[in-house]
C-alpha cells in the first residue's frame, strides 16, 4: 500500500514549489491507489503560524489536492521524537554531547579561519561512561548526537537514479536539542516511520538530508521508503524561483483568475512529462497518464506566459456552467453586477461567458471584457473611436440608420438582426465591415468584441439603442 506525504513547514504561504511537491505526491497516490497524507511540520514554534497553516490548507483545497486521513501536526509528536532519541542512546547509536553552543561556535570559527570545513570532533563520544553518568546526574545540559557509522550511504532515487554519499562527509548530527526538542532530521524520520510512509517525494534541496535520514531509519529499525527529489523550479532568468520573480504564492494565482485545474496542469509539467507533446490535461487525465518514468531530472522554468496560455486552454475545456459560476462571483467582485442578478438569467450569463472565453486567458480577462454588457453607459476608448469613427459624417449616417432599423426590428434575434444590418450596409453602398466596426465601438466602447450580432443580442434592444444614442452625441461624431 503506497503512502506518501506532503510535509510543509507553516512558515509562510503555500508557494509554487511546495504546491508542485504536493501535486506530485497526490498524483503518485491517486495513480497507485495509495494514501496522500498531510503533515504540518510545526516544531519550530517561533517561525510557524496558524495563518500559514490555514494558507496551506486553503491552497491545497483550492488546487483540489484533498488529503486522506487526519492532518498530522509534527509538534504533537515531540514526545515520540524524544523517545526515539532515547532509544538510539540506549542502543549505542547516539551519544550525549555536552559541548556548549559557544564552544562549538568557537571551534567552527577556528576551522573557518584555517579555511577548513568544520566537523564535530566527537570529543564527547570519547568521554568515559562514568564521566557521562555523573555529568548527566548533575543535570548538565546536553544534546544527543547521532554517531554516523563508517561506510557509504546510497539510495536509488526515483528521479536521479543512484545517489551516494561517503559517510565521512556527514557530521555526527544533533538529533535532540538540550531542551529536549527534536532536530528536523529526527522528527521527519520518526514521523515517517510512525505514518508508515512508503515513498518520500520532495524537493531537491533535501537531497543532502537523505543520507542522514537513511542512517536514522536503519538505526531506528524502520522500513526504508523510496525517495524522489524533484529538481528546482527556476524563474525565466534561470535562477531559483523566489519572491524576486513576482507572485510565488499559489493564492496569488487564484486572485489573478487562474483556474485550479490549469494551475495543477501547469505545475505538473514543471518536472513531469506524459510523453510526446501532450500538454493540456484535466486532473483525471494527469492521474491516468502519470508514471515515475515521466519525472524529469532537469530543472524546469516557471513561465507565467505559459501558465496564462494553459489557463486559456482550460477556460475552453471546463463545463460552461462551472465557469459561469466562477465568472459570476468575479463580476460581482468587480462591481459590474451581482451573483443574484446573473443567476436570475442563467442563459444570458452562460452566453456571455461562452462568447467571451474564446478570447480570454484568465477569468479576469472575461470579467474585463464583460463590462460593456452591464451598466447604462460605456467608456469610449480613444483609439477605437479615432480609428472606427474617422469618417464622422459616414459613421453618423450609418449609426443613425442602424438605430432606425433596430428600433422597430421584430423579432429581436439572430435571424432578424443579421439581414437587417446587411441590407442597411448595402443601401449605403458600403461593405458590411464598414458598418459593423463603427457600430461595435458605439455599442461596446472598444474595437474588439464577440460578433456584432451576438453583441446586440447580449445587450438587448433598449441598451443597444441607448448606446447608439450615446455614440451619436459623442464629440467625435458631432456634426
Ligand atoms: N518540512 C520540510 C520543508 O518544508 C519538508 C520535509 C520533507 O518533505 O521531508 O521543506
Amino acid at each position: 500500500m503506497v503512502r506518501v506525504r506532503f510535509a510543509p513547514s507553516p512558515t509562510g504561504y503555500l508557494h509554487v514549489g511546495g504546491a508542485r511537491t504536493a501535486l506530485f505526491n497526490w498524483l503518485y497516490a491517486r495513480k497507485l491507489g495509495g494514501q496522500f497524507l498531510l503533515r504540518i511540520e510545526d516544531t519550530d514554534k517561533a517561525r510557524s503560524s496558524d495563518d500559514s497553516t490555514r494558507a496551506i490548507f486553503d491552497g491545497l483545497i483550492w488546487l483540489g489536492l484533498q488529503w486522506d486521513e487526519d492532518v498530522v501536526f509534527q509538534g504533537a509528536n515531540v514526545q515520540r521524537h524524544a523517545r526515539d532519541a532515547a532509544a538510539l542512546l540506549e542502543s549505542g547509536a547516539a551519544y550525549r554531547c555536552f559541548c556548549t553552543a559557544a564552544e562549538l561556535d568557537g571551534r567552527r570559527a577556528e576551522a573557518e579561519a584555517k579555511q577548513e570545513t568544520f566537523r564535530y570532533d566527537r570529543r564527547c563520544d570519547r568521554l568515559e561512561a562514568a564521566d557521562v553518568a555523573s555529568r548527566t546526574a548533575a543535570g548538565l545540559p546536553h544534546t544527543i548526537r547521532f554517531r554516523v557509522p563508517e561506510g557509504t550511504t546510497t539510495w536509488n532515487d526515483i528521479v536521479h537514479g543512484d545517489i551516494s554519499f561517503p559517510n565521512k562527509d556527514l557530521d555526527d548530527l544533533v538529533i535532540l536539542r538540550s531542551d529536549g526538542t527534536p532536530i528536523y532530521n529526527l522528527a521527519v524520520v520518526s514521523d515517517d516511520i510512525a505514518m508508515r510512509i512508503t515513498h518520500v517525494l520532495r524537493g531537491e534541496d533535501h537531497i543532502s538530508n537523505t543520507p542522514k535520514q537513511i542512517l536514522l531509519y536503519r538505526a531506528l529499525g524502520g522500513a526504508l521508503p523510496r525517495f524522489a527529489h524533484f529538481p528546482n523550479v527556476l524563474g525565466t532568468d534561470g535562477k531559483k524561483l523566489s519572491k524576486r520573480h513576482g507572485a510565488t504564492a499559489v493564492g496569488d494565482y487564484e486572485h489573478l483568475g487562474i483556474l485550479p485545474d490549469a494551475m495543477c496542469n501547469f505545475l505538473a509539467l514543471l518536472g513531469w512529462s506524459p510523453g510526446g507533446d501532450r500538454e493540456v490535461m484535466s486532473p483525471a487525465e494527469m492521474i491516468e497518464a502519470f508514471s515515475e518514468d515521466g519525472l524529469l531530472a532537469k530543472a524546469s522554468v516557471f513561465d507565467i506566459k505559459k501558465l496564462e496560455w494553459m489557463n486559456g486552454q482550460h477556460l475552453q475545456r471546463i463545463p460552461l456552467e462551472a465557469l459561469a459560476a466562477r465568472v459570476a462571483v468575479a463580476i460581482e467582485a468587480a462591481g459590474f453586477s451581482s451573483v443574484t442578478d446573473l443567476n436570475a438569467r442563467p442563459e444570458w450569463t452562460a452566453l456571455l461567458v461562452d462568447l467571451l472565453r474564446i478570447r480570454s486567458r484568465t477569468v479576469d480577462d472575461i470579467v474585463r471584457q464583460s463590462q460593456p454588457y452591464f451598466g447604462t453607459s460605456v467608456a469610449y476608448d480613444e483609439q477605437a473611436t479615432a480609428k472606427q469613427w474617422k469618417d464622422a459624417a459616414l459613421s453618423r449616417t450609418l449609426l443613425a440608420g442602424a438605430r432606425a432599423a433596430l428600433a422597430t426590428l421584430e423579432p429581436w434575434d439572430a435571424t432578424a438582426v443579421e439581414p437587417a444590418l446587411r441590407i442597411l450596409a448595402e443601401a449605403h453602398g458600403v461593405g458590411a465591415g464598414k458598418l459593423f466596426q463603427p457600430l461595435r465601438v458605439a455599442l461596446t466602447g472598444v474595437a474588439e468584441s464577440p460578433g456584432i450580432f451576438d453583441v446586440l443580442l447580449l445587450l438587448g434592444r433598449d441598451r443597444s439603442i441607448a448606446r447608439i444614442d450615446a455614440a451619436l452625441s459623442h464629440p467625435r461624431l458631432a456634426p
